[in-house]
């Protein structure tokens, strides 16, 4: 197997029951790297790995990994995902990306949509934003609980009770996830406010860089507070022992990458996956159709 960089990323994890505070998690840490080009070539020794444990997932046939981004607007999710997945064979590897949902899946449980995209056995499936947006960006704006296939009817004075009941959900459903051999990997990319308007302004100076520009995005900044306070609250209450939360510094994008390559080996690479080995009889049965093919 080959060998890659090992952080200590011991720091970054959520937790269970840990009241998260956002203001302890430096946004601009580079802590054990020193800089890109060290970044760079762990970055590309992780990648290498990955592609080798990847091969190990898929000839064994028994676990399947999900991954999961979760970030403001220009946190750098599709950049992350683009780099750190560069080595993994398409076969064996899909990617969703979670936008406003469609009538029909606000028509379902919560939970319908993403499960149509849970990884089968020996694949990895990535999600670009997740159903954690039912408890973001709805939670920013109850308005777009309406519309939704909702149980109770619920009030104001409800909706605390009503997203406790989501987060129950949710570690729930994780939770039987990991009970039927999924590994859970989820990724906060925690960018500061003013990194963001760094990069929004990046996007409208560079003429190539305008097509990532939304208007939109500059409205939602206006709810950044909201937004920060519902990641808190989120992180607090979904990080566990089988699908804990990684809250990884992403104002430095070439420390982003190399920290969450690095995670995603480890934790595949922990499953301790073995080539299937083959029985006396089914040896047998190769060297037989050997002796076929040699008298032809
Ligand atoms: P990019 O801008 O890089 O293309 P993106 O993920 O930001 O990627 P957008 O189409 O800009 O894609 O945004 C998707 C929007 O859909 C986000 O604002 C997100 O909060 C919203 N969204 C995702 N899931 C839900 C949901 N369940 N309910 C309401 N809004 C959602
Ligand atoms: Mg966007």
């Amino acid at each position: 197997m080959k060998s890659h960089h090992q952080f200590n990323y011991d720091h970054f994890i959520v937790k269970q029951n840990k009241k998260v505070d956002l203001s302890d998690f430096d946004t601009a840490d580079t802590n054990g790297i020193k800089n890109k080009k060290a970044a760079q070539e762990a970055l590309q020794s992780d990648i290498e790995a990955l592609s080798e444990v990847q091969v190990l997932l898929w000839a064994s046939a028994q676990k399947g990994v999900l991954i999961l981004f979760q970030a403001m607007d220009a946190a750098g999710k599709d950049s992350t995902i683009k780099h750190v997945m560069s080595g993994v064979n398409p076969q064996g590897c899909a990617v969703t990306s979670f936008k406003a949902p469609s009538e029909e899946e606000k028509q379902h449980h919560f939970l319908w949509r993403p499960a149509r995209f849970l990884p089968g056995k020996g694949h990895i499936a990535i999600f670009n934003r997740s159903y954690y947006e039912e408890v973001l960006v709805v939670k920013v704006h109850p308005k777009f609980l309406n519309g939704q296939w909702l149980p109770a009817d619920f009030s104001e004075k409800h909706l605390d009770d009503f997203w406790k009941q989501r987060y129950k959900e949710i570690n729930n459903w994780e939770q039987s996830l990991a009970d039927h051999g999924i590994t859970v990997i989820k990724f906060f990319l925690n960018v500061s406010k003013e990194e963001q308007k760094e990069r929004f302004l990046d996007r409208l100076n560079q003429p190539e860089k305008n097509f990532k520009f939304s208007t939109a995005d500059v409205e939602e900044r206006v709810y950044w507070d909201d937004y920060q306070k519902a990641y808190e609250q989120m992180l607090s209450a979904t990080s566990t022992k089988s699908a804990p939360w990684y809250v990884i510094p992403a104002n430095n994008k070439w420390f982003t990458r190399s920290v969450v390559a690095d995670i995603i080996t480890s934790r595949i690479e922990a499953l301790n996956l073995k080539i299937p080995t083959l029985s006396k009889a089914q040896l047998a049965e190769l060297e037989k159709a050997k002796e076929r093919l040699l008298s032809e």
